[in-house]
């Protein structure tokens, strides 16, 4: 009894530290400004319909088992970051930086973030990450909140990707930190549920069209649009895909929706599933060989008999 009342006491602390956190107070209010507009839009009955509020339920636990699991995932990170550091790569001395406008640096900095996390994203999209990746587009419903629906190791992930690619860049402290809630807002945006486009901006600022697409549970989608920001880094490196409207099926197919118990035991469940059809793969293929020296040893048995 009194481990919950320690675990309720500590997430009350974590909200408190959060709602208290001027950048946090801003995404908040973002996102019930956009809760605001979409009921406005849809009318109360129809913006939250069962699988919406399935879906909110859902990211909002994900949001909270993260929160729990926060401190391990900051820990590992700090490792990666100390084992960074010893490899000594030179970073850029600050005084490149100096004199430069504040916003021009903060600009800089959602710049070489977005390319880190292109990169990062593609990854995650290939066979062994996307299981982790998955939970991300598991949401049917993508919605604001869907941007909380990671899995806490893609965050491990995102963090020692932005280590390596980013910590060389020496950027000072407080245009991260204004690049960092742009980031966040614009991410949030994003994963709105409207389909709208930004016409002749569509290749230099991320729509929510241009994100849904990525979202789509459809084959020709699957791999594509991968740039939080810029989509012009989808449009150099050939991922780029907006085929128009976007009104299909948002989601990933095979992959749990909604139960959340699963999709944080996901990356485990299908590794083991890999690795099981890894071995089954190896184990035929012995057997073929095995089969083929065989066969061939039969037709050399053959061959003297003649
Ligand atoms: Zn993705
Ligand atoms: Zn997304």
């Amino acid at each position: 009894m009194g481990n919950i009342v320690d675990f309720i006491t500590g997430l009350f602390e974590v909200w408190r530290g959060q709602v208290s956190d001027p950048d946090k107070q801003c995404v908040f209010a973002f996102l019930l400004l956009l809760l605001a507009i979409d009921i406005a839009r849809k009318g109360w009955r129809l913006s939250w319909s069962r699988r919406a509020v399935e879906s909110v339920a859902a990211t909002l636990a994900i949001f909270h088992i993260n929160v729990v699991l926060v401190p391990a995932v900051w820990l590992l990170s700090e490792q990666l970051k100390a084992l960074y550091g010893l490899l000594g790569i030179p970073s850029v001395p600050s005084t490149v930086w100096a004199g430069l406008p504040v916003w021009m640096l903060s600009l800089l900095a959602i710049l070489a973030h977005d390319f880190a996390n292109y990169w990062n994203h593609r990854v995650m999209h290939l066979k062994w990450l996307w299981p982790v990746h998955a939970i991300h587009h598991s949401d049917p419903v993508v919605n604001g909140l869907t941007t909380y629906r990671v899995h806490a190791l893609e965050m491990l992930v995102m963090w020692g990707s932005y280590t390596i690619l980013l910590t060389w860049l020496g950027l000072p402290a407080d245009a991260m930190g204004i690049g960092a809630l742009i980031l966040v807002l614009h991410n949030v945006y994003v994963h709105v549920d409207v389909d709208w486009g930004h016409g002749p901006l569509r290749m230099l600022i991320a729509s929510p069209r241009f994100h849904r697409w990525h979202h789509a549970d459809e084959p020709a989608a699957y791999g594509k649009n991968l740039a939080n920001v810029f989509p012009f880094f989808d449009w150099i490196f050939g991922t780029y895909r907006v085929p128009g409207p976007c009104r299909v099926v948002m989601g990933a197919t095979g992959v749990p929706s909604n139960d959340v118990v699963r999709l944080t035991l996901w990356p485990l469940l299908e590794w083991a599933r890999l690795g099981r059809q890894q071995l089954k793969g190896l184990r035929t293929s012995i057997g073929g060989l095995a089969r083929d020296a065989s066969l061939g040893k039969v037709g050399t048995l053959d061959t003297n008999a003649d």
